[in-house]
């Protein structure tokens, strides 16, 4: 038996560990599960999988998490320290999958345990850069990459050296609006629609906007060694190819699978062996020809920017986070319109005054919040 803990086990890419978990019950002992406000999903699942806590991340719904799981014996918490409290819990592995910078915390508490931590909740690296990959090397922890295209070049590294890679190609889908001529009248049904995966709102949306490339370039510079200007990004709208790594000699592996997020999360889960999962075989002839194309940085100039921030290093990550978060929740709830997303996230950028690199978590934290009240400015009418 292995022991679990999952992070945001309400969400998609949650409740698709679970799936796997719940495929191969023998094997896991589940240990803590949290939510931010789904208590009913929530509950379900701690009863389900026999947990040992489920948290809460909206205090106001303790007492609802508590009627839920009276009489089974499963602890029930509620807030921001009493989710770094259980996912601290030293555990096998840990799934990192709340959306958000709102995850880097209670990654970094199972960060500080000294784990297995499989991380899906990009934004909390893409925030705290080297201050987590400080953490784990500190820890001696394990970060394996959950997000598709990171958990392929992880594959194709297996066996060889990051010295002998000439470049990293990360595939994008382009989203559901790459041949949308009007952007600025799109809704968020149509943003979140996306043609190959079925994620949550906040990756949807940045797929769409291309932010999520962007996220994963910044991502790939902190999990891969390699320098930025070889981490390259090709649209591929299949979304068969994964991902890829060139080495010096000429070779290029790739990882090919289905659009479907349980196939990196057993990787993680069962890494360095391997797990079943329901997958059909891949079929090359129904999938009939694969394309590729550049990006186009005019119309959707986020992994543009995201790569300036990159450069840029110190602050400006967790800046273009914050920043796009803000956005995506505005337009979201109908406040701006999609083409102000990368608008808002530039102003943010180019503002003259940018803190200073953070180095603890703590200034991680207040580079997010000051960001974020910059982002919220610019959202307001002139
Ligand atoms: P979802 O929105 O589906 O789920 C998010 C999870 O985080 C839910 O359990 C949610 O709880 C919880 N959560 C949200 N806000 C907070 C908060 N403030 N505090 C604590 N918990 C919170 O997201 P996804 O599963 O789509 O994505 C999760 C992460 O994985 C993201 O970083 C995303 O970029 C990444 N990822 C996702 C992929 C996918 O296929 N979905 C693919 C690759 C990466 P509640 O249900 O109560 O709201």
């Amino acid at each position: 038996m292995r022991s679990i803990s999952i992070l945001g086990a309400t969400g998609s890419v949650g409740e698709q560990t679970l799936d796997l978990v719940r495929r191969n019950s023998g094997d896991w002992n589940v240990v803590a599960l949290t939510a931010n406000s789904n208590v009913e999903g929530l509950a379900k699942a701690a009863r389900e999988f026999g947990a040992r806590i489920a948290v809460v991340a909206d205090e106001r719904r303790l007492g609802e998490l508590r009627d839920a799981l009276a009489g089974t014996g499963i602890e029930a918490a509620a807030g921001r320290a009493a989710l770094c409290e259980a996912a601290s819990r030293p555990v096998d592995i840990t799934v990192a999958a709340i959306v958000g910078c709102a995850g880097l915390g209670p990654v970094m508490a199972a960060i500080e345990q000294g784990g297995t931590i499989a991380l899906a909740n990009k934004e909390a690296l893409v925030s705290a850069g080297e201050v987590m990959t400080a953490a784990v090397a500190k820890h001696g922890a394990t970060l394996l990459p959950v997000d598709s295209e990171h958990n392929a070049i992880f594959q194709c590294l297996q066996g060889g050296r990051i010295e002998d890679v000439r470049s990293i190609t990360l595939t994008a889908s382009g989203g559901p609006l790459r041949t949308v001529a009007d952007l600025s009248a799109v809704t968020p049904e149509q943003a979140i629609a996306h043609p190959n995966w079925d994620m949550g709102a906040k990756i949807s949306v940045d797929s769409a906007t291309m932010f999520n490339k962007g996220l994963e370039l910044i991502e790939a510079h902190h999990l891969f060694p390699i320098d930025l200007e070889r981490i390259r990004i090709v649209v591929h709208p299949q979304s068969v190819i994964h991902s890829m790594v060139e080495y010096r000699d000429g070779s290029t592996l790739a990882q090919l699978g289905p659009s479907d997020m349980r196939v990196p999360i057993a990787s993680c889960l069962a890494w360095p062996a391997r797990m079943d999962t329901p997958m059909a075989p891949l079929d090359l002839p129904a999938i009939g020809e694969m394309t590729f194309f550049a990006p186009d940085e005019v119309r959707f100039p986020a992994t543009k920017l995201a790569r300036e921030a990159a450069e840029a290093g110190g602050a400006a990550p967790a800046m273009l986070n914050a920043a796009n978060e803000v956005a995506v929740a505005a337009f979201l709830t109908r406040k701006i319109a999609f083409s102000r997303i990368a608008v808002v996230v530039e102003s943010v950028l180019q503002q003259g005054d940018l803190p200073n690199a953070p180095r603890t978590l703590e200034e991680v934290m207040r580079v997010d919040e000051d960001a974020r009240i910059r982002a919220t400015h610019l959202l307001e009418p002139a």
